[in-house]
């Protein structure tokens, strides 16, 4: 094996941390959210009696086990939570099959997370590569990285560091973008290719890890008075990767740590690959040479995704998870969750999760019950000043008449369906809808909500008029 990563190597005197970035702290990351949204569904009170106490104790492949105090408790929470946590796991992360619930961890299945987590096309456990590849996300490559307008410039770049480290001008390559826009994946992507083999007949060594992890590295190494090893190794490598390099911002020490190795490494010819929140510009509170440095190789932005992209990787996923998924149940996850791709994917496995718990086939209905929480929060985003705007300059209207006091057809019939659209859409009021639209008394809206609903009913061309203005509003 040419290949190398040694920041995970299991054993290795690094510390065990909470907020270790290994597998082990992706697990812990999972778990982390898994109980955010237990929380979420069942309410606090329920939360604190029955699910506070739950520990994860670890995973062994595809099976997860946590751990409860007592039998009476392991009993009340497998049988009362037992298929939601299952389910709320499997939206988490998709190649968990089981969630075992004890009351100790049983013999043989001893924690073991430096397991990679594995996604659900490679059902095989990967055996003894597991200490050098552990913190790679198998699931992180560049088969599985879908391109598009916003991620096309990135992934080029990236590719191309993968293909040839240490070119001229690809040297540091820096990847910058919002949260969720793929900037870890295609990280991995790099380091799965150099994985690949040696080059020019001499092995490739890879050094990936977040800047956290490299602050813990750089304190203990303090600590332990091993400083000098600790630079040795990270300069021994040919390729180092820190991601999400906005976490050493006002810690000064560490990114004075962070940039001599940083130029011993390019002294050397070695290849750099940097992920950031912002641009090296915008990111304040760097030392300026850091910053200076960061930008002189190839900066690339992964920009936020467009509907197109979004229905790409649907696609893409539910392909992979092998799950028959309606191209209207895509389109709906497409045009409501927008932020990034991590929540439509977390969206998506929450689908499938259900829809395989249940045996039942993933459909609209599903997809609005299932996801109802989520969606909820992305429902009031939108407010009634953007229905009207979008309403009236769809019917080619000025904004000023849905407050108006005409009532001519033309104008009265998309003041009817703003009103419907802003119920429909807006968690506000009647009474606050009619006061958005010239005063107007709530029995208007509610008139207006009804006549809107039984021309949907008659009317095709209509319906889809205003199906039309809600996809926009939401997308
Ligand atoms: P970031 O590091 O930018 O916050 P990640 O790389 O962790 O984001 O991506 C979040 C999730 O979305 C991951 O599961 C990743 O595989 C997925 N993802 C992001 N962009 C794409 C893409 N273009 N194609 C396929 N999956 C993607
Ligand atoms: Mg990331």
């Amino acid at each position: 094996m040419n290949f190398e990563v040694f920041s995970v190597r299991t054993g290795e005197s690094g510390m065990k941390s909470e907020r270790d970035t290994g597998a082990d702290g992706i697990l812990a990351n999972q778990w982390a959210s898994v109980r955010a949204k237990l929380q979420q569904e069942v309410g606090d009170v329920e939360y604190r009696t029955w699910l506070k106490q739950v520990a994860l104790a670890g995973q062994d492949g595809d099976e997860l086990t946590l751990i409860l105090p007592t039998r009476f408790l392991r009993d009340w929470v497998s049988k009362e939570y037992g298929a939601l946590i299952t389910a709320i796991w499997q939206a988490e992360n998709a190649s968990i099959r089981r969630v075992d619930i004890r009351t100790q961890p049983a013999r043989g299945t001893a924690p073991n997370l430096a397991e990679p987590t594995i996604g659900q096309v490679s059902p095989g456990r990967p055996e003894a590569r597991a200490d050098v590849i552990a913190p790679l996300d198998q699931r992180f490559t560049f088969d599985t990285f879908v391109v598009g307008k916003p991620n096309e410039f990135a992934y080029a770049c990236a590719r191309r560091v993968a293909e040839a480290p240490a070119t001229q001008g690809f040297n540091p390559l820096f990847l910058y973008g919002g949260v969720g826009l793929g900037k870890t994946h295609l990280m991995h992507a790099i380091a799965w290719e150099l994985s690949n083999g040696p080059r020019h007949g001499k092995p490739v060594s890879v050094a990936y890890m977040s800047a956290e992890k490299f602050m813990y590295r750089f304190i203990n190494a303090l600590r332990n008075q091993s400083t000098l090893e600790f630079k040795n190794e990270l300069r021994s490598v040919d390729v180092l990767m820190i991601d999400d390099l906005q976490f050493l911002i006002g810690k000064d020490n560490t990114q004075e740590e962070f940039f001599h190795t940083f130029n011993a490494l390019v002294d050397a010819g070695k290849q750099i690959v940097i992920s950031a929140d912002k641009s090296p510009s915008d990111l304040s509170g760097l030392e300026d040479r850091l910053r200076t440095r960061l930008g002189c190789g190839m900066v690339a932005d992964l920009h936020a995704t467009t509907f197109e992209l979004r229905i790409s990787i649907l696609e893409a996923k539910a392909i992979r998870a092998g799950v028959d998924v309606p191209a209207k149940v895509m389109e709906f996850l497409a045009h409501k969750i927008t932020s990034n791709v991590r929540e439509l994917e977390g969206a998506l496995n929450r689908l499938v999760a259900h829809a395989n718990l249940f045996n039942r086939p993933v459909t609209l209905e599903t997809a609005h019950e299932v996801l109802h929480d989520v969606l909820k929060a992305y429902d009031r985003r939108v407010t009634i000043q953007e229905i009207q705007k979008k309403v009236a300059e769809h019917w080619n209207i000025k904004v000023s008449e849905m407050s108006s006091a005409r009532r001519s057809r033309n104008v009265a019939r998309p003041r009817q369906v703003a009103m419907y659209l802003a119920k429909q859409l807006t968690s506000k009021s009647l009474p606050d809808i009619g006061r958005n639209f010239g005063d107007r008394d709530h029995t208007t809206v509610m008139h207006a909500v009804a006549r809107v609903t039984a021309l949907i009913g008659t009317d095709a061309a209509f319906a889809e008029d205003v199906e039309l203005l809600r996809r926009m509003l939401e997308s």
